[in-house]
């Protein structure tokens, strides 16, 4: 039952209230790109208008009000998180740029024939740089296959425990399925065999509360931009022993102590890890986000996206001749499908022009799709803001779709 106005949260995303042809917009690529509330695009523009200055030279005001903003982001994502200090919190560019930062920045640690496992339904961002480590190091990496329902195999994952790999890097919700990790058990197991750990929670964040001190991983990484806030800034949280560790990959100003000619410092975390000027606009917008996400009655509005979920699950079980894939007893934010026998590109063109946007492709999990047989498929992706009234327009117009090509 939800007991809040849900209307008036929706009513707060501008985008949300255009019409596209005849046809409301109907939103369901939540999982690419969340949409931003009036606070988050005020933000940036307050900051642009009143306080533009770069971060951590304050020798003026302005500087000096830029800085307090972007350090209160900092403490305000550590309390999101549940880190255990703010010098665990290190802003990046998104989640790629995060993941990119521990692959490379690992590199010293990993031998040659290290194992690195890696979760088969991970988006590529959760590939490629470990791949890239690999080829920098004669690491070896092992995918962890999935079960015949497409969810990750934990008697085969305890077996490729055995082999004592360096890392564990695994999703803890897939984009493409929407499946979930038991991702404190899988840590757990894997810690137990002396491995780092990495979750991928970009597509978490939005949709459970995550406590990276429970989950007890090494590295927790996610985008501002799937989660209400602006695109540009994502997150890579650290256990401070492990951060520090990092060879930082970008190195140059702000990540310094001393520097001559003869032998540079770096500095302490978390500017070690932050060379350059931030985005600090965005990282202001990724505050009103959170702001935003907690101001809400966080509960009511999870077990709203569970009940939409399952009425989405149910509506296209309804109309037949659809296949869907990795389905659960839970499913967060995205469901998979297909049109029996359609190519997906063609089901998401004929969607959009009844103003339906999903997302039909490989969804960035080329190796999940080949171990599902798919060359591609379509994903609808649910938020915060999506109703009822969504998910029927959708299913109404994949129904005159199915009319069309069926
Ligand atoms: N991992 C997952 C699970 C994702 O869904 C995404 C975004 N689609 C990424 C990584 C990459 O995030 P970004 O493009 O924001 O760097």
């Amino acid at each position: 039952v939800v007991l809040f106005d849900h209307q008036a949260l929706r009513d707060q995303f501008p985008a949300l209230k255009q019409t596209i042809g005849d046809h409301p917009l109907c939103y369901l690529d939540t999982a690419a790109t969340s949409q931003k509330p009036q606070v988050v695009i005020d933000a940036m523009n307050e900051y642009y208008q009143f306080n533009n200055a770069n971060v951590h030279r304050a020798a003026h005001q302005l500087s000096t009000r830029a800085t307090q903003q972007y350090e209160a982001v900092r403490l305000q994502v550590t309390d999101f998180i549940n880190a255990s200090q703010s010098q665990e919190v290190i802003f990046t560019h998104g989640t790629t740029e995060s993941i990119n930062m521990v692959a490379f920045g690992l590199t010293s640690q990993i031998k040659a024939n290290d194992v690195i496992l890696i979760d088969t339904a991970a988006h590529h961002a959760n590939i490629v740089p470990w791949q890239e480590l690999a080829k920098r190091t004669g690491a070896v990496i092992k995918p962890i296959p999935l079960t015949a329902d497409a969810q990750l195999d934990i008697t085969a994952f305890e077996q490729l425990l055995l082999l004592k790999p360096k890392v564990v890097a695994i999703s803890h919700v897939s984009n493409a399925l929407g499946t979930v990790n038991p991702i404190n058990e899988l840590v757990a197991k894997a810690k137990a065999v002396g491995a780092l750990t990495l979750v991928d929670g970009a597509q978490a964040v939005a949709h459970l509360s995550v406590d990276v001190q429970q989950i007890d991983c090494d590295f927790y990484v996610f985008s501002g931009h799937k989660m209400y806030g602006p695109t540009g800034v994502g997150i890579l949280y650290g256990r401070y022993k492990q951060l520090d560790q990092l060879t930082p990959m970008l190195t140059g100003g702000e990540m310094i102590k001393t520097v001559s000619f003869n032998r540079t410092v770096f500095g302490a975390l978390p500017n070690r890890l932050e060379a350059g000027t931030p985005a600090i606009a965005e990282v202001i917008g990724l505050g009103a986000a959170i702001s935003f996400l907690l101001q809400l009655p966080r509960e009511q509005l999870l077990a709203h996206e569970q009940q939409l979920m399952q009425y989405l699950q149910q509506q296209l079980q309804k109309l037949g001749d659809i296949e869907l894939y990795g389905i659960a007893p839970i499913n967060v934010g995205a469901v998979a499908f297909n049109l029996q026998g359609e190519h997906h590109q063609d089901v998401g063109i004929l969607l959009d022009q009844q103003a339906v946007a999903v997302r039909c492709g490989h969804h960035c999990a080329m190796p999940l799709m080949a171990s599902l047989n798919l060359n591609g498929c379509c994903r609808a992706s649910i938020g915060i803001y999506t109703n009822k009234q969504d998910v029927d327009q959708f299913i109404h117009a994949l129904n005159a779709v199915k009319e069309l090509l069926l």
